[in-house]
Formats: structure tokens, sequence, C-alpha cells
């Protein structure tokens, strides 16, 4: 339904006709009353039948009221009261019924009218007294003697002339002065109101609409049976670009896009400018979100800064009402398509499926799995034995993260990447650590001094910095012997910080501590940080073993890491050995310990404990070939 416009200001504070009304039903009873009783009193037959006369008008007026406007019942109405009182004047100056009259009349003309045509009534009273004086002094007019003095009449309306134009202009000024203010406070509250609007329904920065207006436009057209197509603009390298230009460059280029879309996109779409770097754009009855968005993107890298800046623009689409009877339903479906978007330049559009909301609903469970976890003590450590390559002996062991609970559980490779994105990385890391070393004297008492135990720890947790600090006061508080731990990270963390790295691994061995460098040859080559620290121990990474057997090339690498490994005098470990093949050609390199589930599986500090007890029933024999 069409709102109906706001009246105009000035018509704030005009009477509504329904006012007049009610004033004109007063005025005729008043003047009917009063012609009246001067009738029953026999006094002032002019103003008599006057009153009666004006009666007798207004009351005409009053029947004839739907027919007339509001302007003219007004002016009609002023001067028959103007009449009645200027009569009443003349009749008695010294009586105050035509005074009030007047003050009536003054007070309904100031209240509808604009200033200057109010000051016509107190004008037209003034001129119509120095009239009747002049007439009186011509004799034109005889006023019956028993009123007024004849001698004093014109000096008696000269002063009353005077009177009443100053108490005419003083009433009528105040009136028009609260007029005035009240029509100044009802600007005020306007441009305020209109400011308001501004602001809840617009982008200050693009001069879009926002989300809000978005929310209210899509609503009002699902709710009218239309349908159409929702998409999310997402502009990725933003970020780094405000990092280097700036917030002001950032909202400079923000507004570009805006002009651009705006200029660009068939006028019947609508856009708006959601958070961050994100704009939306919703396309009345169309189902082809992949045309919609090729548009969208032409129109962006159009402007060949975006293109040279690298701000790729990206998107994820809903289809109404299919994917959603309201806005709400719509965002919050494209919302689970745009966290499935790959995180970094990702140039096309992606469109909402059932099958990706089921997904989201079980990431969430995951994560809230992993949450509960870590905050009921759920993470506990597996060991994994290395072996020495020599002899085939108990080198010692990798704990490794588990969450308790049956076979459905997570393992590592998934509840690991959720730690990370989460952030909950270093608290995980030290509460397995403190698990880890609890661990330690058992694991030395059963496996003999010289066992050591490997405990990963992610770059999080290595690179906060209260991490030597809290690894000491564990150590100290457990009283193991610092040289039985291992701590294994991996080559991600030279990415971050080189120097930090080199100054944490020398406080940790200056302990006691052993460092290994895990998945080595995974990533990108540490070979210069071998050059330039050391490490006790480097761990081959599994994918170099899986194809030692038919690629030769990998062998040759294998040989000349361990032989690496020998030089710069630090253990090399080779992990993932599955097959006896695997073994015969690891042992041909120098390398010094080896691990992988030829030799055992990762298992429980109790099943292990017990299986080097040998209590361990033969049923439940272990997949486990542990050294004597
Ligand atoms: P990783 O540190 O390289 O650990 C070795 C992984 O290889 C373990 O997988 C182990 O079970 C597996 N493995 C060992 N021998 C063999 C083999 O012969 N064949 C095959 N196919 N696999 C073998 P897991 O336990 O699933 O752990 C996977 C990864 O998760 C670990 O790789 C490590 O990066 C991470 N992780 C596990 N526990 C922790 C932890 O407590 N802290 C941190 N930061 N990371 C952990
Ligand atoms: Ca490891
Ligand atoms: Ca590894």
């Amino acid at each position: 339904m069409p709102a109906t416009p706001d009246p105009a200001p000035s018509a704030y504070y005009q009477m509504s006709p329904g006012l007049v009304d009610k004033i004109l039903l007063c005025a005729t009873m008043i003047a009917g009353a009063s012609g009246l009783a001067e009738y029953q009193a026999h006094i002032f037959p002019i103003s008599m039948l006057v009153d009666s006369a004006s009666a007798v008008f207004l009351g005409g007026l009053l029947l004839c009221r739907r027919h007339l406007s509001i302007q003219l019942k007004l002016v009609l109405m002023l001067l028959t009261g103007m009449v009645i009182a200027l009569t009443s004047m003349v009749q008695n100056p010294y009586a105050p019924d035509g005074y009030m009259v007047m003050g009536g009349v003054l007070a309904v003309a100031f209240a509808h009218w604009p200033l200057r045509r109010a000051m016509l009534i107190p004008l037209l009273a003034v001129l119509g007294l120095v009239l009747i004086t002049v007439l009186i002094q011509l004799h034109w007019v005889v006023i019956p003697p028993f009123t007024v003095q004849a001698e004093n009449a014109a000096s008696a309306w000269l002063i009353l002339a005077m009177c009443m134009a100053l108490m005419s202009v003083a009433i009528g000024g105040t009136i028009h002065e609260l007029k005035a203010r009240l029509l100044r406070h009802i600007g005020l509250l306007e441009g305020a109101n209109a400011r308001l609007e501004q602001y809840a329904f617009h982008d200050e920065g693009t001069g879009l609409g926002n989300e809000r207006s978005l929310e209210k436009n899509i609503d009002a057209d699902l709710a009218a049976g239309r349908s159409g197509c929702l998409l999310v603009l997402q502009l990725s390298g933003m970020e780094l670009f405000h990092a280097i230009h700036g917030g002001k460059e950032r909202d400079e280029q923000l507004r570009r896009i805006a002009q651009a879309l705006t200029a660009g996109m068939p006028a019947g779409h609508l856009l708006a400018k959601l958070d961050g770097a994100q704009f939306a754009l919703w396309a009345r009855d169309v189902a082809d979100s992949e045309a919609l968005y090729q548009r969208a993107r032409q129109c962006v890298l159009a402007d060949p800064a975006l293109a040279r800046f690298g701000i790729v623009p990206g998107a994820a689409s809903v289809s109404a009402p299919r994917d959603g009877a309201s806005y709400r339903e719509l965002m919050k479906n494209i919302q689970v398509a745009l966290s499935m978007m790959p995180a970094q330049d990702f140039a096309g559009c992606l469109p909402f499926s059932a099958d990706m909301a089921r997904q989201m609903q079980a990431s969430l469970v995951l994560k809230q799995q992993i949450r509960h976890a870590l905050d009921h003590n759920g993470f506990y450590p597996v060991y994994q034995a290395k072996v020495h390559s020599s002899s085939h002996r108990n080198a010692g062991f990798e704990a490794l993260a588990r969450i308790s609970g049956g076979a459905e559980v997570p393992g590592p490779g998934v509840f690991i990447p959720v730690l990370h994105e989460e952030g909950w990385m270093a608290e995980f890391g030290m509460l397995m650590l403190r698990r880890i070393i609890d661990d330690i004297p058992a694991l030395v008492q059963a496996f003999g001094a010289e066992t050591k135990v490997a405990a990963n720890v992610s770059p999080p947790l290595f690179l906060s910095p209260e991490f030597v600090s809290d690894l000491t006061q564990l150590v100290q508080r457990s009283g193991i012997d610092p040289t039985r731990l291992i701590i294994e990270i991996t080559e991600e963390v030279f990415a971050i910080d080189v120097e930090r790295i080199r100054r944490v691994c020398r406080e940790l061995q200056q302990l006691g501590i052993q460092i290994s460098l895990d998945d080595f040859g995974s990533g990108f080559s540490s070979l210069s940080f071998l050059r330039s620290m050391h490490f006790d121990e480097i761990k081959i990474d599994r994918s170099f073993i899986a194809s030692i057997e038919q690629d030769e090339k990998s062998f040759l690498l294998l040989t000349s890491i361990c032989k690496l490994g020998q030089d710069l005098q630090c253990r090399v470990v080779v992990e993932g050995v599955e097959t006896a093949a695997q073994l015969t050609r690891v042992e041909q390199t120098a390398c010094t310990q080896i691990q992988g589930f030829l030799f055992a599986r990762p298992l429980p500090l109790a099943t292990i404990l017990a299986a080097q007890q040998g209590v361990t029933a033969p049923s439940q024999s272990l997949p486990v070939h542990l050294p004597h």
C-alpha cells in the first residue's frame, strides 16, 4: 500500500476542517444567543439585528459546510465576526463583548494564516472604526443617544481604534511567533528525521543502500510473490589493498566499484553495500546467477586499477524463493555458500546447494565435538615406537594426539585443521604436552633410560611468547629429565619468523630439550636453515618412502638427505616404513632411526606398557613389533 505523502511543514499549524466546523458551530450559537439576549433585554437594537442576522448567516454556512472550502468558510466567518465586533464596539465602546469577539476573530486568523494575511483583520477592523468615526462626524450615521454621549464619540473611537490596533498586533504577533517557532522545530525535526533515515538505510561510504534497505526491499518483493536471484560479491584482495594503501584509498576504491556497478547493472536490479568488501545484488525475476555474476564482474574489472591491485571479485548466490522465503533465510544460505568459497582469488560464482548446508552442519558438529574435547580433557596421546635402523631396538616414541570416544571420533587429519582454523592450536598443544610429560616417566621406566619421547608442536604454540617459560615450568614440575623430550616442529614455522625460531630452539636446547625437524622435504626446502641452525633430528617426510621402491630418484634423494644429516651430526629418522621391501631400501641409507607401521602402530600408553611387560593375552595380539 503506498504511504500517504507527508503534508508540507506549513500545513502542520493550519486548522483542520473539523476544527473550523466546530468553531463555526460555536460562532453560530454565540451570535444566536447574543441576538436573543439583546432582544429580550430590549437593548442595542442594531447589535441585536447584526447578531441575529449573523447567526442566520453562520448557520447557513454550517449547513453548506461540506460544499465550502476551508478558506472560504474562514474568510466568511472572520468577516462576520468582525462586523459583530465592530457593531458592539460602536454601540458601546466601554463594554468588553466586542473586544472579546475581535480577539477570537484574530486568534482564528493568526492561527490559520501567515502573518501578512492575518494582519488584514486588525487593519480592516481599524479602518472600519475610522470609517464609522468619519461617518458619525459627517452625521451620515446616527448612533442612538443612550449608548454614548455624542460629543465624546469621535475621540472615544479614535482611542479605541489605536487600542484595537495595538491589541491586534500584540495577540497576532504572539501567535505568529509561536507558529514560527513551531515551524522551525518541525523543520529541524524533519531534517533530523531525513538524516536518520539516510543513516539507517544507506551506506555512508558508497551512497548505496545498506543491508537494512536490502532486507526491506527483498522481503517486500517476496511478500508480493516475486522471485529473484541474490548475489553477494566478495572482493578478495581488498584486505591486502587496505594494508598497503590505507583506509582512505580503500574507501575510495569501494566507492568507485559502487559507481561502476550502479552504472553497469540493469536499472531494475537492487544494489547494496554489505560489511567489509562485500556488495549485494538483488535481481528480480532473474534465475541465471552465472550471467548476473559475469555482468557484475565485468563492471568491477572494467576499472584497470582493480585488476592491477589484484582485487578479484568472487560471488555466492541464492535463488528465491527456492533457497529461502525471507531475506534472513536467503542470507543464511548465502553465508553457507560464502564459507565454502576458496579463501583466495576465487573468480567465479558459487550457487548455494542443500548439500552445502549439510556439510556446514557437519562441520559445526565437528567444531563442537573438538571444543568439547578441549574443555573436558578429551584429547590424549598415543605413542608410535621408533627403532634404531641398525638393531631395530626401541629408540623412543612419537606422541600423536587422539580424541577419546568410539571408532566414530575424528582423527588428527580432521581435527588438526579445525584447531588451526579456530585458533585453538596453542591451547591444544599445551594440553597435549602436559599429558605427554606426565607419561614420560612410565615410558622411560619400561623402555630404559635412553628412551626419548617426541611431541609435535605447532607453529602457533612454538612461537607464542610464553612457550619456553611454560614448557620449562612443566618439565621442572614433573621432575623428568629434559633430555628425554624431543619437540618436533615442521618446516612451516620458517615461513613466519626465522630469527624467533632460532632463539626459541636455542633456549630449549640449552635446557636439554631436543629439536626435531619434522616432515623434512614436504614443504619448501629448509636446507638453508639446516646450515644456520642446529637440529638434533631430521624426520624425512613419508612421501619419500612411499615411492622409493619404484622411483630411483626418491631413493637417491633419501640417501643424500641421510648423508647430509650424518655430516651435520643429527639423527635422521625415516617415517612411514610399511613394507619389508621399503625397509630393505631404507637400510641401504645412512638413516639413524625408522618409524612406521611395519614396526609399530600408534598405541595407547597402557597397551604399550602391557605389551612390554608381556601381560597381553594372546587373543589381543598387537599390530606392533616391540623390540626386546
Ligand atoms: P606426523 O607428525 O608426521 O605424524 C606421523 C603420522 O604418520 C601419524 O599420523 C602416524 O600415525 C602416521 N604414520 C606413522 N607411520 C606410518 C606408516 O607406516 N604409514 C602410514 N600411512 N602412516 C604412518 P597421525 O597420528 O594421523 O597424525 C597425523 C598428523 O597430525 C601428524 O603427522 C602431525 O602433523 C599431526 N599431529 C598428530 N598429533 C599431534 C599433536 O599432538 N600436535 C600437533 N601439533 N600435531 C599433531
Ligand atoms: Ca611428527
Ligand atoms: Ca612427520
